[in-house]
């Protein structure tokens, strides 16, 4: 028996870290819920893929456990160039 999947569009939200203060944290762009980076409850979210370029984390995709948002992390340390 198939199951015909769900095509549910999940809203992906980017959030740029360098336009963020402070420690990382931010609030989710759709239900203002705190994101802080520190967190590793996954009570408010959860890591859905991690996206690393050499020893550098380029991109960290989130989701949101309250809202179920994608939440795509950019921005991280950059190398510098040269
Ligand atoms: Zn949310």
């Amino acid at each position: 028996m198939m199951k015909k999947a769900a095509v549910k569009k999940s809203v992906m939200y980017t959030v740029d870290l360098t336009k963020i203060d402070g420690d990382g944290a931010f609030p989710c762009p759709k239900c203002g819920a705190v994101i802080s980076p520190d967190d590793e409850t996954e009570e408010i979210y959860q890591i859905v893929e991690t996206k690393v370029k050499g020893t550098y984390l380029e991109e960290l995709v989130l989701q949101c456990n309250k809202c179920g948002s994608i939440i795509r992390l950019v921005g991280f340390l950059q190398e510098s160039e040269g």
